[in-house]
């Protein structure tokens, strides 16, 4: 299902909720059951879901609700709450801290935004007065080391790569261990992402993973893949220690639904949304405007 239709099923799942005439058991379960089909449909995971329609019926109890009480808006707010909750999962990710150099490394498929979000992700820590550095180590696609160096030197930020070592991990220490004498304390590897086969850019990423022990691994995921992102994000999480997700190309079409499939199967929260191409098309994931968006 595409997140166009997600968000029209469950805004129109409340809509006639709250056309109703009485707002009874049938009315909230048919309301409850239409979201729950509609987000099975989207790939969040059963259990998420069935948690989520257990979580609303207890907040509404329609039997003890007095008289005048707007169980439209009771209903509808509990709604909203627990589709926040469903992009919380529960444990923030490593923040880098100014004292320690940390290394950070980006994982997704290639064309999903993961080398302008490194940039983006960089500057946005030089503005907050940190020393970020990106190392290049995706040998793969032809370009990627340009595209970096590209963006680096316009965001003013040191970059390493290299244009004939074809050992990804072996550039990725190289660039870690450099950076780390040059006391940058922010380090961003940006992975390839494809590969001539998908097991092989998974092993890859597990060797630069296990060669340069990041603090933290981040999914940079499309916000317009809809239907695929579970199991994308999975997939990912099944190779490496994804601790945090950021969700790309937001200002596109894509209201991005795929969000919450994406912090279900990583089980690691979304850091920051791609509003654009620009390297300040970059703002912190806050769930409650998300929401409010996914839900028009
Ligand atoms: P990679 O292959 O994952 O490294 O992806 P790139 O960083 O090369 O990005 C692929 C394309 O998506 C480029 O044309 C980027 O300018 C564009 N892009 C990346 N992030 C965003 C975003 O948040 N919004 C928009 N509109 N485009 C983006």
């Amino acid at each position: 299902m595409v997140l166009a239709e997600l968000c029209g099923r469950i805004t129109g799942a409340i809509q006639q909720m709250k056309n109703a005439t009485i707002v009874d058991e049938k009315a909230l379960n048919d309301c409850l059951n239409e979201i729950t089909r509609a987000l099975l449909q989207s790939d969040v995971s059963f259990h998420l879901v069935k948690e989520m329609q257990t979580n609303i019926k207890k907040i509404v109890n329609l039997e003890d609700l007095a008289v005048g009480h707007n169980k439209r808006r009771i209903i509808e707010q509990a709604i909203f709450c627990e589709l926040c909750k469903m992009l919380d999962p529960g444990k923030s990710a490593f923040a880098p801290k100014k004292t320690k150099p940390s290394v950070v490394l980006f994982v997704g498929l290639q064309g999903a935004g993961k080398t302008t979000t490194c940039t983006k992700y960089a500057y946005y820590h030089q503005k907050k007065g940190y020393k970020p550095a990106l190392v290049c180590a995706d040998t793969f696609r032809a370009g990627a080391f340009d595209q970096l160096k590209q963006n680096a030197t316009k965001a003013k930020i040191p970059f390493y790569g290299s244009y004939t070592e074809s050992d990804p991990a072996k550039i990725a220490v190289e660039g870690v261990d450099r950076f780390k004498k040059e006391n940058c304390d922010l380090i961003i590897v940006d992975t390839s992402g494809r590969h001539k086969q998908e097991a092989s850019l998974f092993e890859e990423m597990r060797q630069v993973a296990e060669a340069t022990k990041p603090d933290l691994v981040i999914f940079a995921m499309d916000s317009s893949i809809g239907q695929a992102a579970f199991e994308q994000a999975q997939a990912f999480k099944q190779s490496v220690a994804v601790g945090a997700v950021i969700i790309t190309k937001m200002d596109g079409h894509a209201k991005g639904g795929g969000a919450l499939s994406a912090v279900a199967a990583t089980k690691s929260p979304v850091i920051f949304i791609g509003t654009g191409e620009h390297m300040d098309d970059f703002e912190i994931f806050d769930a409650k405007p998300f929401v409010s968006r996914l839900l028009g």
